[in-house]
Order: structure tokens, then sequence, then C-alpha cells
């Protein structure tokens, strides 16, 4: 990688299996660039794509090597892991993130960055008229709604990727050293004063998403225990709190039998077991959120390579 001389705006760019997209952001979002009358660099990220993406990325390096720099993973590591390793390399002043679908028009950059032009430090973009299917739409409302109780990050459209980051945050973000991140989050909470503008949202220009339902389960498992352990001491009084109802149940069961001597025929296999399938139920929800802890700390333990780059241009 060439010497790191600074630039005014760097441009980072996830890259997956984007072939269809790339040639129109590339026709879209370098004329909004030079019309910036800023100097500035693009940082694309192939993370591990599948198809053509490479190449394009490579032919369009070749184009203006003057602005544009790739990096390229040996394997897919995911979107906030692809922003990430470009995070660690940009030399802009200020840096904004968008996706290569064209979800994010290149258009709606500037807007961004008259806002940290007026002195914010992040700037983050909020959705309006969300081009996404409905279950993507009302899904996300509902981590935002979870986030807003578990955490004290407040945003109006954590999954909008089109944010615009000053230099600081860059730095508090890259010597954090954050592994399951979600970047937005993190963004945020090194922020002294974060504002939010409205962009447009396009549907996606060609494929389809690369999220499976898996992948956003992951991501959203990633920003709410991230930041902060509120599950866990949501589950541990929910868990008092139904253990004193089942004890209860059982002593009024026994109250009933041998007190009273009522339910001679009732009581027996059928009460119990209904009594320890639902204890049960409740350790293995608590087993599952342990571990969900347990396996972060055992990625931050053994310091694992986070990404592994085959090749870099620019
Ligand atoms: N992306 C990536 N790695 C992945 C998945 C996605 O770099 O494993 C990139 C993708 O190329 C796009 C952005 O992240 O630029 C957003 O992805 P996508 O459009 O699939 O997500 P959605 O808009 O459905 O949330
Ligand atoms: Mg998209």
């Amino acid at each position: 990688m060439s010497a790191p001389a600074s630039v005014q705006l760097s441009i980072v760019i996830p890259v997956y299996n984007e072939e269809a997209n790339l040639p129109t952001l590339f026709a879209r979002l370098y004329p909004v660039l030079d019309g910036l009358k800023r100097s500035y660099e693009i940082v694309f990220t192939n993370d591990g794509s599948a198809d053509r993406s490479i190449e394009l990325l490579r032919a369009q390096f070749k184009a203006r090597p003057d602005v544009t720099r790739v990096i390229d993973f040996n394997a897919n590591y995911g979107q906030h892991m692809a922003i990430m390793a470009a995070f660690e390399r940009v030399r802009g002043d200020v840096i904004v993130t968008l996706d290569a679908d064209l979800q994010n028009p290149p258009e709606e950059i500037p807007k961004l960055i008259e806002k940290v032009d007026a002195g914010f430090d992040y700037v983050g973009g909020f959705r309006i008229n969300r081009q996404d299917s409905f279950f993507r739409t009302y899904a996300s409302k509902l981590i935002n709604f979870v986030r807003e109780k578990t955490t004290s990050i407040q945003m109006t459209d954590q999954g909008c990727m089109l944010r615009a980051y000053s230099r600081p945050i860059i730095d508090a973000i890259v010597r954090s050293g954050a592994i399951n991140t979600f970047i937005p989050a993190l963004a945020y909470s090194f922020s002294g004063n974060p504002a939010e503008v409205g962009v447009k949202h396009e549907e996606r220009h060609a494929g389809v998403s690369n999220y499976s339902f898996y992948g956003l389960v992951r991501l959203n498992f990633d920003l709410i225990t991230g930041f902060s352990i509120a599950p866990l001491q949501y589950f541990t009084m929910f868990a008092m709190a139904s253990s004193a109802g089942s004890f209860a149940l059982v002593v009024l069961l026994l109250v009933r039998r041998f007190v009273f001597n009522l339910d001679r025929e009732t009581f027996g296999v059928f009460t119990l077991l209904a009594i320890v399938l639902f204890l049960l139920s409740v350790a293995m929800i608590g087993i599952g959120l342990i571990g969900e802890y347990v396996g972060r700390t055992y990625q931050v333990v053994r310091a694992r390579q986070r990404y592994h780059i085959k090749e870099t241009l620019g």
C-alpha cells in the first residue's frame, strides 16, 4: 500500500457478489465525488465474492488509480468486518460508508458531509420510505425498539449504512479492536455530538440481499449483546419469577392433595411432568443466552486474526 498521504474524504464500500451493481455504482458515485471538489479516495473491500466483483474492481482501479483502493479478502467475513478492514486503512478526515447495491443513493453523500462540516462528529442516515420487504422493515422496527430499551444507543435507523464519521471516531473504532461488532452502534458509543439526516432509499438495484434470515439474527445478536448485558439481566429476573411461580404451584398442589384431600385421581405424574418441562425450557433459554456471552469472551480471549487479506490495490 502506498505511503499514507491524507485526503479530505474516504468512501468505504463493502462488496459481496455485486457484479450486477458495480457498473452502475461506479457510474453514479465517481461523478458525485468529483463534483465535491475535495480530495478523496474510495476503499472497496471485496468480501470473498464468488462472482466477478473482484475483476470489476480491478478494472475500476485501473481506470481511476488516483482515487480507487481495493482490499481483497480471501473469504467472506461479513459486511461489518469488511468495513472494519477499510477503516483500519482509510486516510480521510471524513469517512462515509455506503452499500454497494445502490440502496443508499450516492447522490445523498453531500448531505452527510455538510453535517460533518457543521461540526457533528458522527452523522447517521435514516431511510425515508424504506424500500425493503414487509418482513425486513417490521423486523427492523422491532429490533430498533429492543435496542432502545436495552442499550443507551439512540438511533432512528440502525440498519442504514449510509453514514459519515469524523476522523477521531474512526480512530476510536479501530483502537477498540472490536470483533463481533455492529459498526453504527459502536461509532455512536464514541461520538460526542451525533446528528442524523434523512436519506433516500432505493430498491436493491440488482441481485438479492446477501443476508439470510440466519445472518440477520446473528447481526442483531451482535447489536444487542455487544452493547449491553440487559438480556442476561432480564432473563435472570424472569427465571427467578418463574421459579418462584412454579414453586408456589407445587406447594398449592401439595396442600390440595394432602391437607384438603382433593385431586386424588389427577394429582401425579402429569402435573409434575408439566412443571418439569416448564423449568427445563427456562433452563434451556438460559444456557443459550449464557453461551452467547461465553462465546464472545472466548473469541476475545483467543485473539484470533479477524480477517485475512489476499491482496490490496492502491
Ligand atoms: N456485504 C458484504 N458481506 C456480506 C454481506 C453483505 O460485504 O457478507 C455487503 C453487500 O455487498 C452490500 C452491503 O454489504 O454492499 C449490504 O448488503 P445487502 O444489500 O445484502 O444487505 P441488505 O441491504 O439486505 O441489508
Ligand atoms: Mg442492500
